[in-house]
Order: structure tokens, then sequence, then C-alpha cells
């Protein structure tokens, strides 16, 4: 099949200063969590981008000096010569397939305090360290300056000798050059200071030291944020950024736009829509003839080509969508576009920075994965027997495994309990803002139905002489796990104490089952992710009168590496839910609840007829042990091999679920080496000087 016409504007080169982008699929800079630590893991990462026909790859943030080190959070480097080797592994995967390769160089400001090179933190004025730490910022001085545009220029230099195309002068996101731009936070007297021109001027000598040292070839591109800020979502106020965009229109090769405030420009799904910035892109193309980019989680291809037929951008930037799916643009040309993995927007993908950790994406289980475990998003490789497999549950977990093991040509029973396919997904997808999650279910069962190797059997909850019957060569259980009812969590490591049998006690399963509680209702939220807050806003929007307890100093603290913590708090405040954080829920007699300080002990009573505990899972393992016992007993029609996956074995993120099922797949009839089950990458250790 070819694409459909209506997408071939999305396929028309670009000019980009001295070069020319084959198409307008464009990643921007994001993320991995491997930056200068695992070069190779990257390289492979950002390759298969390139494969997927993005024409522009672009690093994650890249720092150009020691002074600028974001330790813990593992970003890409071009401090020495030594980091030139190790980036030029990325662009040369890049350039195999045709598309440029940018680099975001970095310069840190009041956000980092160089925890690891001990440099003295610099910034536009003396600032106490944004991240938190007790460290405060030199205010940079004339030498100072002089030296950041050395050190600027030099990194530029590596850029370009590393093979990067395109190489930025990054101007947002409260890092250094945000700070200068800023008229709260420069407060600077001298020439770098006070009025507009003077507060640009450092962006100015950037550009120009940019374009001077490596404009011959490269591309200089400029990340700026498109508002001052301060008007809310969806109500731009570009104020000066609009003003000081005009008096750099014309010096870069490219702009790429975006806002200061993550949580609305990488805003996950629940509270932020595809094609959020639109409201801020305006004025945006008006003001300079340079190509523009910006992103908006798009994953549909109407939307990319109206983006440009209505002259919002010129590029269709993207992070996230190239995440969930490498393979966008060629899916699009080959006019397969329902065949395209779609973002959810959950931002698992961005926790692996925050934990220093490689990047995983929830749809897709090979992100992170291309080189150490060789694995490819859109290929697999073929079955090695003829067995027949059945897999126990569809959900994430079975899902994945089933279409995964059809795709390598087995022969796949997959068997569900209920009508519907995609177990918890399903369900959280009913859930306050999280309908978007269900593409986990779609994108897979879209995949299965073009598969003639997968039969579904709905409603078929299977027991063990079920599945003998069945007489499968391999069964996969991946029958999932429940909400525990006993409080039993990380507060209470063993049951909380429940004196009243009858007690109105709720799980997430019973609400996500339509058995609500009524009036006012205490929801112990000891997950510290997403259910505890989702939930309490649930019963909130249901009438509830909601008391929201949690042994954390604040709501959902895991939803900050997501991005969403401070978007999650403000909702419930906004719901009037009353929060009561530092406290664990130990007892309750079905009228009021013992609460206990944790960092004192000390005992409350609050009285409340309901309690909805969001504390941990129990896996629903016992199909797995009552197979294996067949097999120990040598029952007719035992499996050679059972197995149990996804949260049916370790219940977790819905990320993990999809890993598990589709590592399944990839592993049956292969011999893995369990002692070293993925090859290692760290860092050159030859070369550096
Ligand atoms: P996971 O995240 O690991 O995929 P889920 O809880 O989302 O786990 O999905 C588990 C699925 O397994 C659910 O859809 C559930 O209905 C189904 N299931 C549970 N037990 C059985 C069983 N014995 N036979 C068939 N399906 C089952
Ligand atoms: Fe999208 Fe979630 Fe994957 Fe990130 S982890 S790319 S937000 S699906």
């Amino acid at each position: 099949m070819s694409r459909d016409s209506r997408y071939d504007i999305l396929f028309e080169p670009m000019k980009i200063g001295p070069v020319t982008a084959k198409n307008r699929f464009y990643q921007v800079p994001h993320c991995t969590g491997l930056g200068w630590m695992r070069p190779r893991m990257l390289a492979d990462l950002r390759g298969m981008k390139a494969e997927g026909g993005w024409g522009v790859i672009c690093t994650e943030f890249c720092s150009i000096h020691p002074s600028s080190d974001a330790t813990p959070y593992p970003g890409a480097s071009l401090w020495d010569d030594g980091d030139i080797k190790a980036n030029a592994l990325m662009t040369d995967k890049v350039h195999e397939h045709g598309a440029l390769a940018g680099a975001e160089l970095w310069i840190a400001g009041a956000r980092n305090a160089n925890l690891f090179t001990r440099e003295v933190p610099m910034a536009v004025s003396s600032m106490p360290d944004m991240d938190g730490n007790p460290y405060q910022t030199r205010a940079m001085d004339k030498e100072d300056i002089r030296d950041l545009r050395n050190w600027h220029r030099k990194a530029a230099l590596r850029a370009k000798a590393a093979g990067y195309d395109i190489v930025y002068v990054y101007a947002t996101h409260h890092y250094l050059l945000a700070e200068f731009l800023s008229p709260v936070t420069n407060t600077r007297t001298d020439e770098y200071g006070g009025s507009l021109e003077n507060r640009v001027r450092l962006v100015r000598e950037l550009i120009e030291d940019t374009k001077d040292a490596v404009g011959d070839t490269c591309a200089v591109a400029v990340r700026f944020s498109a508002e001052q800020g301060g008007g809310g979502d969806s109500n731009p106020v570009p104020g000066e950024h609009q003003d000081m965009l005009g008096m750099l229109a014309e010096l870069p090769d490219l702009w790429d736009i975006n806002i200061q405030d993550y949580s609305l420009e990488m805003g996950v799904s629940r509270f932020v829509q595809e094609g959020s910035l639109e409201p801020y892109m305006s004025y945006v193309k008006s003001i300079t003839t340079k190509p523009v980019v910006t992103v908006g989680r798009f994953t549909s291809p109407d939307t990319m080509a109206s983006q440009i037929k209505r002259g919002i951008v010129d590029f269709i930037g993207a992070a996230r969508p190239s995440i969930a799916d490498p393979f966008i643009p060629k899916k699009i040309e080959e006019g397969r576009p329902e065949d395209i993995r779609e973002c959810i927007g959950c931002n698992m993908c961005y926790t692996g920075d925050g934990k220093g950790v490689p990047i995983r994406c929830t749809q897709n289980p090979t992100m992170g994965e291309e080189w150490r475990k060789g694995w490819h998003p859109e290929n697999i490789q073929t079955k090695k027997s003829d067995s027949r497999v059945l897999v126990v549950g569809a959900g994430p977990t079975g899902l994945e495994a089933a279409r995964a093991l059809g795709q390598r040509g087995y022969d796949v029973m997959l068997a569900e309990a209920g009508r519907d396919l995609g177990g918890r997904v399903t369900l959280e997808a009913k859930l306050p803002g999280l309908s978007e999650w269900a593409r986990v279910r779609d994108y897979r069962e879209t995949q299965i139905a073009k598969l003639d190797t997968i039969e579904i059997f709905r409603e078929s909850r299977l027991g063990v002489e079920d599945v003998l019957d069945v007489a499968a060569d391999h069964v996969v259980v991946a029958t999932g796990s429940a909400w525990r009812r006993d409080g039993v969590g990380r507060f209470n490591l063993t049951p909380a104490t429940i004196t009243a049998p009858d007690a109105s006690i709720f799980t997430p399963d019973d609400i996500m089952a339509g058995k609500s509680p009524k009036g006012r209702v205490m929801v112990f939220d000891d997950d510290s992710y997403y259910m505890g807050g989702v939930i309490a806003e649930k019963l909130a929007n249901e009438g509830c009168d909601v008391v929201f307890v949690t042994p954390s100093d604040n709501v959902s603290p895991w939803c900050g590496y997501t991005s969403e913590q401070t978007r999650v708090q403000r909702r419930l405040i906004e719901l009037s839910i009353e929060i009561i954080t530092a406290q664990g829920v130990s007892a309750y007699d079905g009228n009021a609840a013992t609460l206990n300080c944790t960092y004192t002990g000390r005992a409350t009573s609050v009285a409340v007829p309901a309690l909805v505990l969001v504390t941990s899972r129990t896996p629903d393992d016992g199909l797995y042990y009552g197979l294996k016992a067949a097999m120990a007993e040598g029952r007719a029609g035992a499996p050679k091999t059972v197995k149990k996956i996804g949260d049916c074995d370790a219940p977790a993120i819905i990320a993990a679920a999809v890993y598990a099922g589709h590592r399944y797949a990839r592993e049956l009839d292969e011999d893995v080496d369990r002692d070293n089950p993925m090859k290692y990458d760290r860092m050159f250790f030859e070369d550096t000087v």
C-alpha cells in the first residue's frame, strides 16, 4: 500500500539552513535515562527512530562543560574530545537511514548543583539551587560569561566533529539562558540585565558564536518558549517572549518552540490533550521566515497534516509519539496508519530521567532494549517449533504475549474470563482522565485481528482441568492480581486491625466494578502512584465527601516522576478533598479509622463510615501453582512448560506487564543465558582525555 495523498505534505523535504531534512517528522530533544552513561544503547535507540522514518533525530540535553553537571540525571555530554566517539555512535546510526542528527547543547544555570564535578554552579544572579540542594549559585561576572561562550563554542565544534547536522542554543525550561531572559531572575545591572535587548544579549551572542563556529555545515536551532507564562492552561501570555522572538527572528536556522511549564508542555493525558500547545503557537510563524517545530503528542496523521496546512508549524515535533512508535512515519508512508502504536500520555518514559535508569515505555516494550536485547519494535524472530501456546488472561500482559507469539508464527489460544479484553487497562481507562490508556488494548486487539495465528476465547475462565483439556504445549498464566482488602502495604506490613467484619471497606477493584461508597469516605493511599488520587477524584465527582490519607508528605509522590504530581494534588484541593499527609491507617472499626503519624507514631481517631484501601495487590497465581502440581503428577494434558508473568507474577506498572508479555514471547523456545540475560552497556574508558 502507499500513503494517502492527504499526508504528502508530511513527506516534503525541508531546508534548515545549510542542511535539508528528508521530511517533516522531527524528533525533538528528549531524555532517555541513557545519555553519556550508556552510549551504545542510546545510539541504537536513536537509530531505530531513523529507521522508522523520522527526518530529524535529536539528543537529550547535552551538557557543554563540567560546570553544567546534571548528575544524577543521565544527560548527554560533550565535555571533551573523549565524548565525541560516544556521540558519533549515535550520529552514524542516524545517518545510516538518511536522517539528520541534532545536538541540544545545554547550560544548567541554577537548576543543578554540580554534585558530581563540584564546580561552583553559576547563574544569572546569586540564586538558591532550584533542585532543592543546599547550594547557591555564583552570579556570573564578565569573565564567567566569556568562559561560557568559549565552552559553548567548543562544545559546538565537538558536536560538528561528532557528525551532528543541527546544533542547538537551548534558551528555555528555566535553565541558564531562560534565567537571563527573565526579568524575575535577571537582576543584573550590566549590559546583560535590565532592558529586553540586554537580557536577550547572551542568547544572541551564543547564536552568533555557534553560527560562526559551525554554521558552514550545521544548522543552528534555538529552543525557546513562546510565552512568558502566567496565563494558565490554554491561556497564553506571550508578553516579552513575543518581542524577544521578534528581535531574534531571523538569526537561527530553526525555531524549536515550547513553553516553560513541563507539566503542560509534556502533560499527561489525564490533564492535557493532544495539540495543547497550538494556542501558544499562533503568532510564531508570523514573525519568522525560519522553519518552526513544536510538540503536541501528535499520533494522528490528520492532525499532523492539519498543523502544517494551517501554518502552525513546519515540522511535526515529537518526543513521546516517537517513543511509543518509532515507525510512525513509515506506517503513514506505507498507508497503514491504523498500525500506529499510539502514545497513551502516561509519561512512564520520563521516569527514567528522574530515576537515573534507562527509558521504558508502556506501549513500546522494546524501547531502550534495541541494543542490549536486540529487540526491534516491528520485527521479531520466527518461531522455533510448531508448539501450541495457551495464554490465560487478556490483560496487557496476556494481550502482548499473544500478539508477539502470534507474530512469531506460533499457534496461540488466548483465553479471557471476561467479555472484554484488556484486563486492568480496560477498567482503569474508565477512571477520570485515563481514557487514552485503552490504547494499550486497542493497538493489540487491532494487531491480533490481523494475525490468523491467534484464536481468542472470551468468557472463558479456565481452571486447571480446563487447561489440561486444552493440552497445549506451553501455558502462560497472565491472570493478574487483586487489590488487597486487609490494608497490607508499605505502612502496614501485616494486616490492619479490622474489628468489624461487616465494615464498609472498598478496594479500587470494587470501585472500578461500579461498587462505590456513598457519603463520607476515607481513601487511604499507601500506593503513592496514580491510583489513590484518581479513585479519590472519582468518588468526589460522584458526590462523596472524601478525606484522603497518605503516609507520604504530599499526594501521590511517585507522580513527581511522571511530571503530574502538582496537578494531581491541585485537582484534589480543587475538589475540596480533605488531605491528611504523613499518616497511615492502622485500624478500622466500621465507624472510625485509627491514624498513626509516620514521624511520631501518635494515634488519632477519625470518624468515617467507609474506607477505601489503595495499598498493595495479591497476585492471582492459583492457576499457575495448580498447573505446576498437575505437571509434577504427570497428569494427561499437562503442558511441557508453564510460566506466570505480569501482575500475577509480581504486580507492577502497566509498562512492566506489557514488557513481561513481550519478553515471554521473545524467549519461548530460545536459549536464554540466565547468567547474562542482556548485553551490558557502559561508557567508554578508552580514548578519554
Ligand atoms: P496484567 O496486567 O498482568 O495483564 P490484568 O489484571 O490486567 O493483569 O489482566 C488479567 C486478566 O486475566 C483479566 O482480564 C482477568 O479477567 C483474566 N483472568 C484471570 N483469571 C483468569 C482465568 N482463570 N482464566 C481466564 N482469564 C482469567
Ligand atoms: Fe507515551 Fe507512556 Fe510510552 Fe511515554 S511511556 S511514550 S507517555 S505511552
